[in-house]
């Protein structure tokens, strides 16, 4: 499929692989978003970590080199990239050779820009669809209503293919060797992609007692639907309670549907991204009030914005940071805006009129932090006061626990909060010095583990010594290993991604929580996150 012309002018061909590549950079943003809504943050990661590969300095001084030597742009990316990739595959390091998948995934990106062509695994009816390997992009993109099960003869269980298919839902079972492809085209087969099992031309008997697990697997889903809007009670009768990360009001829509009994985290940042200039009050006003109208006298936990980081909007420019995880990032900003942080204060306190509302700040490293931004938050009050306009009245306000600072002072900011929403995302990260986005640190990045979950504990206790109470909103929260270790922890709240609120609520409902407190006491004197997630599953 690769053209063997020579190119006629290098410097061209040299500007159509850029341009290629550029297409490439943007088609797996998109991607990447996708993938986050659909399915998580770990696995949106995925792609992000690919992207990095197209501007990485070896791939494109090797490309641009071949170009130089008289190949085309198509070429030349497919000599580097294939270079890039065995060189990884040569490497001890197992992560590290895992990555050889990726690189060949953008290569094979990249050359398909350049010819023009698409190649997407998508039949025209319902199939199950067998192939000697899938990347991961290629998985990522398959529709779920069409392609009801996969099987691959090369890639292991722990490939980002497979993962990605679990993540979404796919049956897959992948490293069949090559007596898969000797299943001719219209078998039909039997895939359990939970046990591995792949049987063509199944006996009746067997047919049978799949139709049995997939109904029970469904009336399964479907109970904890159907009970999913009642109170998550432990066998022993205590309650937690679970509420959404939401980022829309589509989300919101779909948070109550799912059982949410509230929002633990209304991530008011979809307002302010994709848009050259902030939006007004009025805009930021209305947009709240629609999510507060919808979720009624339920509490409502909104976190002030958070952008910076790995969230850019065009309208901040301040300059290139060698590290903009670590720089000025969430409520640094706010605090430097006071009449953007004011204007969005004023907005939601208006907003929150007649409503449980719960305001807290992100990424808070110091009490100074927490004072000043009371600071404002007074102002804004008193302004609305002033000009008598309705408003929230009893409201909540806390922080998020995100940077080590702020859990080992757990203690000194009680007195300044009403709760604690632990945002385990970002403390993981800053605990192990890991970035959450980039792959290649993404071992470290497990939150079920004895470094956080200790300071989850001595949250917990400094709140519940002065009465105040404890969430967790970090995608730990949704996580069935957690779960049980959080809830024995004495955390109060979980918020998580809408559709695992029903298996959760089933969750905690199995569990007890003298059983939890037992499990978490030997969860915090293990050694790593694989001992602890061994340990639940056990
Ligand atoms: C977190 O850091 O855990 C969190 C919930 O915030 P975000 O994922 O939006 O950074
Ligand atoms: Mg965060």
């Amino acid at each position: 499929m690769i053209p063997e012309q020579t190119p006629a002018n290098l410097d061209a061909e040299k500007a159509r692989l850029a341009a290629a590549r550029q297409e490439a950079e943007g088609q797996l943003h998109s991607l990447s978003k996708q993938i986050l809504q659909q399915v998580g943050e770990a696995e949106s990661a995925l792609f992000e970590a690919q992207a990095m590969f197209l501007d990485d300095p070896v791939l494109v001084e090797k490309a641009e080199s071949a170009i130089d030597a008289g190949n085309n742009a198509e070429q030349a990316w497919h000599e580097a990239s294939e270079f890039f990739a065995a060189q990884l595959e040569g490497l001890t390091d197992e992560t590290l050779r895992s990555r050889s998948v990726d690189v060949r995934d953008v290569g094979r990106r990249v050359i398909e820009i350049l010819l023009g062509v698409e190649s997407r695994p998508m039949p025209a009816g319902q199939t199950i669809l067998l192939a000697r390997d899938l990347t991961p992009s290629q998985t990522a993109a398959m529709d779920s209503s069409k392609i009801l099960a996969f099987c691959t003869v090369e890639g292991g269980p722990t490939s980002h293919t497979a993962i990605l298919a679990n993540a979404l839902g796919i049956p897959a079972v992948v490293g069949m060797g090559n007596t898969l492809l000797d299943i001719e085209d219209g078998t039909v087969l039997l895939v359990d992609g939970t046990t591995g099992l792949v049987a063509s031309n199944p006996t009746p008997e067997l047919l049978a007692e799949f139709d049995k697990r997939i109904e029970a697997e469904s009336q399964q889903r479907e109970s904890e639907v159907e009970s999913a809007a009642q109170p998550a009670l432990t066998a022993d009768g205590h309650r937690v309670e679970v509420v959404a990360n939401v980022g829309s009001v589509d989300e919101a829509r779909k948070a109550l549907k799912y059982g949410a009994e509230g929002i633990g985290l209304l991530r008011t940042e979809f307002l302010f991204i994709n848009r050259n200039k902030p939006p007004d009050e009025k805009t930021q006003y209305s947009a709240y009030r629609s999510i507060f109208d919808l979720m009624g006298t339920r509490p409502v936990v909104v976190r002030t914005l958070d952008v910076g980081g790995d969230k850019d909007v065009p309208y901040y420019d301040f300059g290139k940071e060698a590290n903009p995880f670590l720089g000025f990032r969430a409520i640094r900003i706010s605090l430097d805006h006071p009449d953007e942080f004011k204007s969005q204060l004023r907005a939601l306190l208006r907003a929150g009129a007649g409503h449980d509302l719960r305001l807290m700040f992100p990424m808070i490293a110091t009490l100074d932090e927490v004072r000043a931004s009371k600071k404002f938050l007074h102002e804004a009050r008193s302004e609305l006061l002033s000009k008598g306009v309705a408003l929230a009245e009893k409201m909540q306000v806390g922080i998020m626990v995100e940077i080590p600072s702020a859990a080992l002072l757990a203690d000194k900011f009680v007195p300044e909060v009403d709760f604690f929403s632990i945002g385990t995302n970002d403390l993981t990260q800053y605990t192990f010095a890991a970035e959450r986005g980039n792959k290649r640190v993404s071992h470290l990045n497990d939150s079920c583990h004895p470094a956080i979950l200790r300071q989850i504990e001595r949250v917990v206790q400094a709140a519940h010594a002065q009465g105040k109470w404890v969430g967790v909103c970090g995608e730990m929260a949704g996580d069935a290993e957690a779960i049980p270790i959080l809830l024995g922890l004495g955390v109060d709240e979980l918020s998580m991604a809408p559709a695992r609120i029903p298996s959760s609520k089933r969750l905690i409902r199995e569990w007890s929580l003298i059983d939890a407190r037992t499990i978490a006491a030997q969860a915090l004197n293990l050694e790593s996150a694989e001992d602890i997630r061994r340990l639940v599953k056990a």
